[in-house]
């Protein structure tokens, strides 16, 4: 495993003064890793020694008053490239500096008052899905590694093993290590949580759902809806048969334009069974010629979409009704707000998968704290009574989902 690390923490002297910050500890837990060494704020053109400088609001300011932003900013860019290059996914980082502090900071005053917040580089690398760690945390963060390792191993097993298994909408949600298959059943789920950091499998196991449907459900049966901001997981699945609208979405227009249109179907659908007393989709479907399909919204990046105007009420509408109309929510984001309404928001999924996260906060906030660092594909399966499993999600190869689409493109 790569891990970044503060070039102070390691001996080097580019701390503001000339000096640095060595670890020892580190430096003896660091000999079975592959080091990438960085300091962000030499990086970013500034001469060591310098003025200490601290954030101030959104500035960082050096004791002689001087803005020194652009600097920090340009040190926390080149940092983040440096760790992409080098597929870094944790990095251990100077505690309380302006840019490697990560969840507290000096608070602006040069009166060393620590204050909660994040450092230019530790927030930017953290947006991007790698763990930011400290010199404090680091130790506790291996342990429980540890911890989940255990003894056993999890065999690696393909989506494809599953195709046949003939209930339409179960879903194979992976292995757990004794090899019985987890399966959980659409018709029991209105939502699925799904969160992990970036290139731990959260991805591969989106995948994993949407190919199962498709293999076990004709596009009359089962109708999909995608968004993803970034058009590079979900685009993949653009012009096939299940898809609304023969294309995923990417602007945040479309995202809100997609939910407006859905919660009309809701509603509607909610309309039409109070007025025939029927009891949910399956009655409606089994006594009508014209069946309604089950229609999934993926939804990817969810952090981004969440903040348009009535994406919350929409969602959570779908959370509490969707189950008797057949509208689920998939719902993936590596990172969320961790406030009150968040924290209700994800209580409303009755499952949650949380691969790898980026950080150790957003593991309390979702209480998985001891059941972290996964490798790989690797899960916590959380229900709604906080029971968590670990399981393997079913491996799927672009090979295998290109064979799918193409067998289901619309002929035009
Ligand atoms: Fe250490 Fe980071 Fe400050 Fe550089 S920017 S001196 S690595 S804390």
């Amino acid at each position: 495993m790569k891990i970044m690390v503060s070039a102070c923490l390691l001996g080097d002297n580019v701390r503001y003064d000339g000096n640095n910050n060595y670890n020892q500890e580190l430096v003896d837990f660091l000999k079975n890793h592959e080091v990438i060494k960085v300091c962000p704020e030499t990086l970013g053109g500034l001469t060591t020694p310098r003025i200490p400088a601290e954030i101030l609001g959104d500035k960082v300011i050096n004791k002689e008053g001087t803005d020194v932003s652009n600097e920090y900013n340009e040190g926390a860019l080149k940092t983040l490239e440096l760790a992409k290059e080098n597929d870094v996914t944790v990095a251990i980082f100077k505690r309380n500096s302006p840019s490697c502090g990560f969840n507290a900071i000096y608070d602006g005053t040069f009166t060393h008052t620590i204050t909660k917040g994040d450092g230019i580089t530790a927030k930017l690398l953290n947006d991007n899905g790698i763990k930011v760690l400290n010199e404090d945390n680091y130790q506790e963060y291996f342990k429980r590694r540890g911890i989940v390792k255990n003894d056993e191993e999890f065999i690696i097993k393909k989506l494809c093993e599953l195709k046949y298994y003939n209930k339409k909408l179960t879903l194979p949600l992976g292995w757990k290590s004794n090899g019985e298959v987890c399966y959980r059943d659409f018709k029991d789920i209105s939502g699925l949580f799904i969160t992990g950091a970036t290139g731990t499998g959260k991805s591969v196991f989106i995948d994993d759902l949407i190919v199962s449907l498709m293999y076990k459900n004709t596009p009359d049966e089962v109708k999909f809806i995608m968004h993803d901001p970034k058009k590079i997981e979900l685009g993949e699945y653009d012009g096939i048969k299940y898809l609304l609208g023969g294309k995923s979405h990417s602007s945040l227009k479309k995202g809100y334009d997609m939910l407006i249109f859905l919660l009309k179907i809701l509603e509607s659908r909610i309309n039409t069974l109070n007025k025939s007393g029927y009891k949910g989709i399956k009655e409606y479907n089994d006594n009508k010629e014209e069946k309604w399909p089950h229609i999934f919204l993926f939804i990817d990046e969810g952090s981004k979409i969440i903040k348009i105007k009535d994406a919350y009420k929409v969602f959570s509408k779908i959370l509490d009704y969707g189950l008797d109309v057949g509208i689920h929510l998939i719902y993936a984001t590596n990172s969320y707000l961790k406030d009150y309404a968040s924290s209700k928001f994800i209580d409303k999924f009755k499952y949650q998968i949380s691969f790898d996260l980026a950080s150790l906060e957003q593991e309390e906030f979702i209480s998985i704290k001891d059941s972290s660092w996964l490798k790989s594909g690797e899960a916590i399966l959380k229900n709604r009574n906080g029971e968590k499993y670990i399981i393997k999600a079913p491996l799927i190869t672009n090979e295998e989902i290109n064979e799918v689409v193409i067998s289901n493109q619309n002929q035009e």
